[in-house]
């Protein structure tokens, strides 16, 4: 081989190995390009790369064949390389000379020895990182999964620009159901077909990628924010284009607005803030789209806060009841209290606001009402003992307690144990915004009646307002919800008034009294005495109290 051939053989393998050293943009044209002028070099007819992803596909023959040049003048063998790779692929390249061809010199076979080796070099490392890019960065079904996700927003970081873009994660709602209308195959059809709308949605600008199941994570652009929640907030998604079948697919969403400018230092910073919104947005009683704003951030740190600091603060007792006296508005006199409950916390007093809610998503609740139970109880003892003056007290019960079969009698053993007479305690239930478990209720409440408990409807009025509520299930006491008075500078009593009216009346029809709540002015008392409702429960008379004041409160009255 002369110089100058010799220096162009090298100067094709340099080009070569750049390629090689550069698979990510690897150029399949450029490639060939290379393999001709080495072909033409050495008078090669025709070059050929097989792939197969094992021994047992190479045996069989299940591979790839790729020509990757071909003059059309001959196939006589002239060198065949062959390599296993770690991961179990085969790689051969193979040359073919003309028929008529002469042999080549050792040194030229040596050479193109050479370049058979740098193409199977080059072929494994191209197609070994599209093998793992579909093992590992798609699912089971072709979707991008979370790890092209991680990859996507690890890249985004890197490149300083992630500030300002939105992050998503979104769950398909009652998907099961949709399953179930039309069956397991199409159900696929249509989670694709909504995949790809969501990524027309997202665009080049962004990335979509499912997590598993119905639930799917991506980032976008801010511009293109709205047409994605227009989109995720409900969509037709035809599913068989020849007679128009179409089923709706909604979906809940988390989005988190990364603010600008916004890195991490670790991607779990940022799914810290995407899984709680998406997870309340899927679980909460709202519409289905929850950001992860300033607001939310403090509610959760707060319900972490509460969730953690519970147990102990139980073990010590921190809850405290505090009393708000009921009074009868004929005599100005406390015949009742409600106990309400504190939380004394580092000096600190901590509304039921900040932690009841908290509490409630689970069974925790139930724990701090039987305490709550337990405490009020003890104070009456004391009265008892002491020989105080003494009225009814009623307690809040979650409706969560109503899972528990066993509820009423967890609750008449808390009560018997300090000797209480039962007809000194109420249980108050909370009308909720739906109707559901009212079978339970009703049992409870007429277990508790049985057992000589009094019970209420508790802010009755203010959610699902059924009148079978009241005709169906034995309560003692209607607790009329403060909404219905008028708020100063809102004139809206017209319309609320009279339906207090009626309620007053059909409680009186049924034998239930009624206590009114959130009594704060002379006015409202006033509207009180024309509906003949006597007993007031609000500021106008007294604040929820420590139980100190409120015994000397009792002592005062009574003495
Ligand atoms: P609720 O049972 O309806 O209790 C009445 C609430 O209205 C109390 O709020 C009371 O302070 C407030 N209130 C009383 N009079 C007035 C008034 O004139 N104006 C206004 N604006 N408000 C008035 P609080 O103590 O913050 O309790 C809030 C809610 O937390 C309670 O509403 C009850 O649903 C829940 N809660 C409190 N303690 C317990 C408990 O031990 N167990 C359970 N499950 N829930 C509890
Ligand atoms: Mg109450
Ligand atoms: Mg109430």
């Amino acid at each position: 081989m002369d110089k100058s051939k010799e220096l162009y053989y090298y100067s094709l393998l340099e080009d070569m190995t750049d390629m090689m050293n550069d698979p990510d943009n690897f150029d399949r044209d450029a490639f060939i390009r290379v393999l001709t002028r080495f072909a033409e070099m050495f008078n090669v007819a025709k070059g050929v790369t097989e792939f197969y992803m094992s021994l047992t596909d190479e045996q069989n023959g299940y591979g790839e064949k790729l020509i990757d040049y071909d003059n059309g003048h001959g196939d006589k063998e002239i060198i065949r390389r062959r390599i296993v790779a770690h991961s179990g692929v085969v790689l051969i390249c193979t040359f073919y000379a003309a028929e008529d061809a002469p042999e080549l010199p050792e040194e030229d076979l040596k050479k193109l020895d050479l370049i058979a080796r740098m193409i199977l070099g080059l072929v494994s490392r191209n197609r070994l990182i599209g093998v793992v890019e579909k093992l590992g960065f798609s699912d089971e079904q072709g979707y991008p999964n979370y790890r092209t996700f991680l990859r996507y927003i690890q890249a985004v970081n890197s490149d300083g620009t992630l500030g300002g873009r939105i992050a998503f994660k979104y769950n398909l709602k009652h998907f099961g159901l949709v399953n179930q209308d039309v069956g397991r195959a199409i159900g696929d059809v249509v989670m694709r077909n909504h995949f790809e709308l969501v990524s027309s949605v997202v665009g080049n600008r962004g990335i979509v990628c499912r997590m598993g199941g119905d639930n799917f994570i991506g980032m976008l652009d801010r511009k293109d924010l709205s047409s994605l929640l227009d989109t995720l907030k409900g969509v037709p998604i035809v599913y068989d284009k020849s007679n128009q079948k179409r089923v709706m697919v909604r979906a809940s969403v988390g989005i988190f607005e990364l603010p600008t400018p916004y890195r991490f230092d670790d991607p779990d910073d940022l799914m810290d803030v995407l899984m709680p919104a998406a997870s309340i947005a899927k679980n909460g009683s709202g519409d289905g789209i929850v950001f992860a704003d300033d607001k939310f951030m403090k509610m959760k740190q707060n319900s972490m806060m509460v969730q953690r600091n519970f147990p102990t603060a139980l073990a010590e007792n921190e809850f405290l009841p505090y009393y708000q006296p009921q009074v009868d508005i004929t005599t100005g006199k406390t015949v009742g209290a409600e106990a309400l409950c504190r939380w004394k916390k580092d000096g600190r007093l901590i509304m039921p606001g900040q932690f009841i809610p908290v509490l409630e998503q689970s069974t925790d609740i139930c724990l701090l009402d039987f305490y709550m139970l337990d405490a009020v109880c003890r104070d009456i003892r004391r009265w008892m003992d002491e020989g105080s003056p003494i009225v009814r007290v009623s307690v809040n019960m979650s409706r969560k307690h109503l899972i528990d079969v066993d509820f009423t009698d967890h609750l008449t053993a808390i009560i018997d144990r300090r000797q209480i007479p039962r007809e000194y305690i109420e249980i108050e239930f909370t009308e909720t915004v739906d109707n559901a478990g009212f079978g339970e209720l009703k049992q409870v409440v007429e277990k508790l009646r049985a057992a000589g408990i009094y019970t209420s409807v508790d802010d009755f009025g203010a959610g699902y307002t059924s009148l079978a509520l009241l005709s169906d299930i034995p309560w003692n006491i209607i607790k009329i919800d403060r909404s219905f008075l008028p708020v100063q500078g809102k004139d809206d009593r017209d319309i609320l008034l009279p339906i207090m009216k009626h309620i007053a009346l059909i409680a009186d029809e049924l034998g239930m009294s009624c206590v009114v709540e959130g009594v704060e002015t002379q006015e409202h008392e006033d509207i009180m005495r024309e509906y003949n409702c006597r007993i007031a429960q609000g500021f106008y008379y007294h604040r929820p109290m420590p139980v100190t004041d409120f015994e000397e409160l009792l002592l005062e009255e009574n003495g």
